[in-house]
């Protein structure tokens, strides 16, 4: 029998699905690290400590955890998967988050992934969070819901952004849905995003939940960006 096909394309298979040199460059992120961004610090955390800039601009997320640094290394295979090209990529994820967002996944009842705009949704035809958020559900034994946070306007790419404009960028663009309302109240939720930057995207969804009665929010991702946000001057 042959071996399944490396997911970057390269010959030679890892236990992870990936090649073994494209693995081996991911910088994978491990505890401790900060407990409200999950990025990782020069010199040693206790466990629940918070970075500089967490401490003096908090999230509106709770807690958060990345897989691994966003990088020219790991943007090749995120960027796969957002663009509809490599979904087997998505179980690989949910591999990744399920290690490295533990902590949170023991915490949290529900998994909920950062919605596409419907319009969107039709036009890539997956929504890359959801596909990872379905397995993880499954092997973690969190409730799945797909539908109960709701992106009610279609929104610019946040590349290229400053924090300010981020936020206005994003500002009142998800909802929950009134008839699932009940599905959150009083749950801890774990938000999925891919990718970590400044927080902007996961913050309004944060709190749209919480506004809808969620106990708490926690933010999975698959990379997190190092120094998108900076400490207030
Ligand atoms: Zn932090």
């Amino acid at each position: 029998m042959l071996p399944p096909a490396s997911l970057d394309g390269v010959a030679g298979v890892s236990g992870m699905g990936l090649s073994a040199g494209a693995f081996s460059r991911i910088t994978f992120l491990e505890d401790p690290v900060c407990d409200g961004c999950g990025l990782p610090f020069e010199y040693e955390l206790e466990a629940g400590q918070r970075c500089l800039v967490c401490t003096q601009r908090p999230h509106i997320f709770a807690r958060a955890r990345a897989a691994c640094l966003y990088d020219e290394h790991s943007r090749g295979l995120i960027l796969g998967l957002k663009h509809g090209d490599e979904q087997s990529h998505a179980a690989l994820f949910a591999r990744w988050i399920s290690r490295s967002a533990d902590p949170l996944i023991r915490d949290c009842d529900v998994i909920i992934p950062v919605p596409l705009h419907p319009l969107r949704l039709l036009r890539r035809r997956f929504n890359q969070c959801a596909e990872i958020a379905r397995p993880l559900a499954r092997q973690r034994g969190l409730v799945y819901l797909p539908d109960t946070l709701k992106r009610t306007r279609v929104t610019a790419t946040q590349g290229g952004r400053s924090l300010r404009g981020r936020r206005l960028n994003v500002k009142g663009a998800f909802s929950v849905s009134p008839r699932q309302a009940s599905r959150v109240v009083g749950k801890r939720v774990l938000l999925l995003d891919d990718v970590l930057t400044t927080g902007a995207t996961a913050d309004v969804c944060a709190r749209a939940l919480l506004d809808a009665g969620a106990l708490a929010v926690d933010l999975a991702v698959i990379a997190g960006v190092h120094g998108a946000r900076e400490v207030p001057k």
